[in-house]
């Protein structure tokens, strides 16, 4: 009987440990999640779900996605975006974007150069989040952001149109 009772014991402290981790690992998982493209952190302020050649994804930001559209040649369906007042997720058709304003925090999210010590000069000429683009879900509020931060409001149709535009052929060595 009494081996039963602890055979019975350690199963039930088994399966709490098991619930635990499960649980520890999915709070980690949701606390860092990484743009599949630009491999930064997601900001919550600035992520979007998209599909891109009919693939689910969950990137840094608009820009990112459609830079990857840009350089696939995939078509891409923006799905969500988060506002960037309140970090909800809202539907870009309704959503007002700010475009090339001074606040991009994908690149905050990560340091241009990640070298310790003495570094020499690096010129950036490339960032697949830049420039920025924010969503809004009031016209006011993107007008408002954009009067103190600069930019240009844009629509969903405006984004769609740069995702088709082509960057060129890119060099490979
Ligand atoms: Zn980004």
């Amino acid at each position: 009987m009494r081996t039963r009772a602890s055979i019975a014991v350690t199963i039930c402290l088994f399966a709490v440990l098991a619930f635990l981790g499960g649980a520890w690992h999915f709070a980690l998982q949701r606390s860092s999640r990484v743009c599949p493209f630009s491999g930064r952190e997601i900001h919550p302020q600035t992520r979007a779900l998209v599909t891109i050649g009919g693939k689910k994804y969950e990137t840094c930001c608009v820009r990112c996605a459609i830079i990857e559209a840009q350089q696939t040649g995939m078509p891409i369906t923006i799905r969500k975006v988060a506002a960037f007042d309140t970090g909800k997720l809202i539907d870009p058709e309704r959503a007002w974007f700010v475009e090339s304003s001074n606040v991009n925090l994908c690149m905050r999210m990560a340091p241009a150069v990640q070298y310790r010590g003495r570094g020499s000069v690096y010129v950036r000429t490339f960032d697949r989040c830049s420039p920025s683009v924010l969503a809004f879900l009031s016209e006011q509020h993107a007008r408002a952001f954009s009067a103190l931060h600069g930019g240009t409001l844009k629509r969903l149709a405006d984004l769609q149109a740069e995702s088709t535009m082509t960057t060129g052929t890119v060099q490979r060595p």
